[in-house]
């Protein structure tokens, strides 16, 4: 890495850390229950995204990211904003794109799948930001929160809007929430609860024995 490079990343990480501690969204939560994901790396995502390696970082609080790369494409889908998220969750998110997604997107509009809407990646807080709750996911960079699909011709898919709607919309929804459950260990969205109305959370939950995926 250049210079200009670890000054980069140096910033980045400065900036996650000080939306951690600051941002209005830090509901205090507990550790109970929670085990940190394994450091899994089968795949370098720069083998198939436009990512930036982010060095390890642990805060004392139990948050951090270990293995984590600033992802701004995958498999030529661009990521609005760029999320911060584990080696091994881009890896499934790859794959879900481009074995789930777009063959779902193919079949419903004829088009691919040009970008996804970001709404949380890395983020230091409470699941739903219930204040006591476990610390979530997202703590880790081992979640995210998928909004919109944009499709070739500049149209917007929206979970919100379109989850429940008539027609094509809601059937490529559905379709590639259902698929998404079991490469992913946590799959929510629409229906699971308020916190959820609005995109899909897709983690990778570290599944201790006898634990299985969760998906409603
Ligand atoms: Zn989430």
């Amino acid at each position: 890495m250049n210079k200009l490079g670890a000054t980069r990343f140096a910033v980045v990480a400065l900036l996650f850390l000080a939306s951690c501690s600051s941002g209005r969204r830090s509901a205090e939560f507990t550790l109970d229950g929670v085990t940190a994901p394994p450091r899994v790396c089968a795949l370098n995502p720069q083998d198939f995204a436009q990512a930036e390696r982010v060095p390890d970082f642990h805060l004392d609080n139990g948050c951090g990211v270990a293995n984590g790369y600033k992802i701004y494409t995958i498999n030529d889908v661009g990521l609005n904003p760029s999320a911060l998220i584990t080696c091994d969750l881009a890896d499934s998110v790859s794959t879900w794109l481009s074995t789930m997604v777009q063959p779902a997107a193919q079949a419903t509009y004829g088009q691919r799948v040009v970008a996804i809407k970001v709404l949380a990646s890395y983020s230091c807080r409470s699941r739903d930001n219930i204040n006591g709750a476990k610390l979530s996911e997202h703590g880790f960079g081992n979640a995210i929160d998928i909004g919109s699909f944009i499709l070739e011709d500049g149209r917007e898919v929206n979970v919100l809007h379109d989850y429940y709607g008539n027609g094509p919309d809601q059937k490529f929804l559905h379709s590639i929430r259902a698929q998404a459950c079991g490469l992913f260990s946590t799959v929510l969205g629409p229906g699971s609860d308020a916190d959820h109305s609005n995109h899909f959370h897709l983690d990778k939950m570290f599944l201790r024995p006898g634990r299985g995926t969760y998906c409603r």
